[in-house]
């Protein structure tokens, strides 16, 4: 099947207000073309800062680009000018290093909090523990240049659909938790990004948002 099928049977079995980001890592140009311009889609997923960099020089403007990956703070300036979300914020010392950039590009940049669901060690993300520390801190509030639009998590890599499903249940609950401790005046808090190629069915049942599908809609890598 071509991408554009693939996507449509995504698209058209998911509910309206469920957002697909079309991760792209690894694919070509044209293939992020195509489906910028026959389906509309703007909103596409990197992993890779050097990738992203180089596909944003040769896309237009108007595509939304969000960083999925984990990023190193030295790597933030090259990309806060034109990122649209930084989904994979994992440390206090990154969502400083985005402020800082944002300042100097006169940007605010939308970030999602990355939260540790999985039972494997090798996933980034914050524990809910650390994050709870950062926030009761008010550390976070100088943050003038970054706008905290809710969290983003990735279930374990398994065949059990029912630890799947108790991990991004888990996740829909932090969120929650957080929205009402920490950002009940902050309507930009909304999203939940989790659902990928695998298990987006199982996300949006527990309350996705924002769900990233790669081979899905691309093909294997
Ligand atoms: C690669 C990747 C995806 C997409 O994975 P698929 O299984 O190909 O849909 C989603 N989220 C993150 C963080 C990724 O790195």
């Amino acid at each position: 099947m071509d991408l554009t099928k693939c996507f449509d049977e995504i698209r058209f079995s998911i509910p309206d207000h469920v957002r697909i980001v079309a991760v792209s890592k690894t694919k070509p140009v044209s293939m992020i073309q195509e489906l910028h311009h026959t389906r509309n889609q703007y909103s596409f997923g990197e992993n890779k800062v050097q990738e992203l960099i180089s596909k944003h020089e040769l896309l237009p403007d108007e595509i939304d680009w969000h960083f999925i990956g984990h990023l190193q703070t030295n790597k933030v300036k090259y990309i806060t000018p034109f990122i649209g979300l930084v989904q994979s914020v994992d440390s206090f010392r990154l969502i400083n290093e985005i402020n800082k950039e944002g300042v100097k590009c006169n940007r605010i940049i939308p970030c999602l909090l990355q939260i540790h669901i999985a039972t494997e060690e090798a996933k980034f993300g914050f524990s809910i523990k650390e994050l709870r520390e950062m926030l009761d801190n008010k550390i976070m509030e100088d943050l003038s240049h970054v706008s905290i639009r809710g969290v983003m998590g990735m279930a374990t890599f398994t065949y059990d659909e029912k630890q799947i499903r108790t991990e991004f249940k888990t996740l829909y609950k932090y969120f929650n938790n957080l929205r009402s401790e920490y950002f009940s005046t902050n309507n930009e808090f909304c999203e939940i990004s989790m659902g990928m190629t695998d298990d987006y069915k199982i996300a949006i049942d527990e309350g996705s948002t924002l769900i990233r599908i790669g081979s899905g809609i691309f093909g294997g890598r």
